[in-house]
């Protein structure tokens, strides 16, 4: 037998590096990491001062207008009447209006009865009474000119706000509970937390030039989508140590979703921001930057997993080894705080739930009022874009309540208003196909009429999305709505829904499901709801919820 020639092996190819700086990539490896390569996205706020804001739109280099601008937090946006079908095809500079949007951070979501006011006054006199509340604590402005930056900032600051961080491959503003230190049931208050490290780290060049960006939620309940952030202390009782935080990173939806993981570590709240330091550098270091694709943490934690990041981050970041916690009991459904709710001091925080987070520089204003007369001068944002009110005394509550009623910011809400949640969408976002705001307004409008004589005793949430970015968290949606192109009834291409159905968060943790053919027109989205809810309300075994 002719001795056999063992198959010729083609020389294995090198692995392709990833980008990470810790392994030596240091060239940059696309247009973004140069930009970030070439000047640190803070330095673009003397720029805007001194020479943009006084020369006008025309005068701001490109990749400043499209690239570190947003470490301010601000944004170009649509240029009006380009419709979603063209988005893909366009470039950046045909989409981009003369008109900034801003978001303006609101760490851990609270803010006073003056900034309020201060942020309805700048709403009016600078943004055309525009003000969004969105899912991550902040307040989102649009129509804003270069001329008025600096004097937006200006009244800003001068009570503490500022749009440091807010966009940009940078840490965005970090998600806090709503009743932090007034909840009954709270195991420890997270906000001494996110001040710290705001206090330390926002702002700083250490972490100005991520991979990518960088979300952060820290609570003493699961009120905050930890499971979607990419760093997440969670409140959690140690049998040994007492009150701490368990640790989660990884979490994030767009494209490629992924749940955070636990790291199986108690942290107590004094090391806190050294841990979340520990974190975000390693992301920093480690992170991808080769496909801005692939730059979020989850990639790294997805390829990792939980054990190798715990063990890269006590090795090379903390030089020491964390403790083992348990993780914390899950609640079925996350918390929104809408209604009246006693705190530990014998006052009464009021959860309100504006339609899609929309409000405008006047309702603010107004409320800032509202909250006065009945006493209190705190409220907070929440992750769910709703406003909750603090410190409102008994005898408050219910003339409080009516007031806010009429200001649309209702207590008692229906389960459609209460769940809705939307994203900018087409009237802002450059991305966007579809339009969503004023959609999500006009469709729980109509639930609430349709759907009167149904009465499921779960929510169903629903968020409505302009693209596949995810920004109001699609895939953890029961019915999660992704906008795109569809063809409607009638054989016409229109803007329209993928469908995600049975996604969620707490003890439903998991991302909805596509369903092939589950594509609904923009114009026929109330009668797909109705549809789905009825039949849900029909077949439902006793105690089930959407997402089983
Ligand atoms: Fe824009 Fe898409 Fe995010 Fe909506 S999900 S705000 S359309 S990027």
């Amino acid at each position: 037998m002719p001795p056999t020639t063992p198959p010729s092996k083609s020389p294995a190819r090198p692995k392709r590096g990833e980008g990470q700086w810790k392994l030596g990539h240091r060239e940059p490896l696309n247009p973004n990491e140069r930009v970030k390569r070439d000047d640190d996205g803070l330095n673009v706020r003397a720029r805007i001062e001194n020479v943009y804001s006084k020369q006008g739109f025309d005068s701001i280099d490109p990749s400043d207008l499209r690239g570190r601008m947003r470490w301010w937090g601000l944004y170009t946006q649509r240029k009006p009447g380009i419709d979603g079908g063209r988005t893909a095809a366009l470039e950046p500079e045909e989409l981009d209006d003369e008109y900034f949007m801003m978001r303006v951070r609101v760490d851990g979501g609270g803010l006073t009865t003056d900034q309020l006011r201060v942020l309805g006054e700048i709403s009016q006199e600078f943004a055309r009474d525009t003000a969004d509340v969105t899912d991550r604590n902040n307040i989102q402005y649009h129509w804003l000119r270069i001329e008025d930056i600096p004097e937006v900032w200006r009244r800003l600051e001068a009570v503490d706000l500022v749009t440091t961080e807010a966009c940009g491959d940078t840490p965005r503003a970090f998600l806090g509970s709503p009743v932090a230190g007034i909840a009954a049931d709270e195991p420890i208050n997270g906000d001494p937390a996110i001040f710290a490290i705001r206090e330390k780290y926002v702002g700083s060049p250490e972490f100005s030039n991520l991979p990518r960006k960088f979300k952060t939620a820290i609570s003493g309940q699961q009120d905050v989508a930890h499971e979607v952030n990419d760093v997440a202390f969670i409140g959690s009782v140690h049998p040994e140590h007492g009150p701490g935080f368990d640790l989660w990173v990884g979490g994030g939806l767009s494209t490629n979703p992924k749940l955070a993981v636990r790291l199986g570590a108690w942290v107590p709240i004094d090391e806190v921001p050294e841990v979340w330091a520990g974190v975000i550098s390693v992301f920093r270091d480690y992170g991808y930057r080769r496909l801005r694709s692939r730059a979020r943490l989850k990639f790294l934690v997805a390829d990792w997993g939980a054990e190798e990041f715990r063990r890269v981050l006590e090795e090379e970041y903390l030089h020491r080894k964390l403790v083992d916690g348990p993780a914390p009991a899950t609640p079925e459904r996350p918390i929104d705080h809408i209604g009246v709710h006693k705190q530990v001091d014998g006052l009464n925080y009021i959860g309100v739930a504006p339609a899609s987070g929309r409000v405008s520089g006047t309702t603010l204003i107004a409320l800032a009022k509202a909250v006065e007369a009945a006493g209190s001068r705190r409220l907070k944002l929440t992750p769910y874009q709703k406003i909750v009110v603090l410190d409102v005394a008994d005898e408050a509550v219910e003339s409080l309540r009516s007031e806010l009623d009429s200001l649309g910011l209702q207590s008692d809400p229906s389960p459609w208003r209460r769940s809705t949640m939307a994203c900018t969408g087409i009237e802002f976002c450059k991305l966007a196909i579809v339009e969503t705001k004023e959609r999500a307004i006009r469709l729980v409008e109509e639930l609430e009429k349709r759907l009167a004589d149904v009465h499921p005793d779960v929510p169903i949430s629903i968020h409505l999305n302009g693209c596949p970015n995810s920004c109001a968290r699609t895939q953890v949606a029961d019915i999660g709505l992704k906008g795109q192109i569809v063809t409607d009834s009638a054989g016409n291409q229109v803007e329209g829904f993928q469908v995600h159905l049975g996604g969620g968060l707490g003890l439903d943790s998991g991302f909805g499901r596509k369903l092939r053919g589950h594509k609904v027109a923009s114009a026929e989205l109330g009668d797909y709801v109705d549809r789905v809810v009825r039949n849900f309300v029909a077949q439902r075994t006793e105690g089930e919820r959407f997402a089983q």
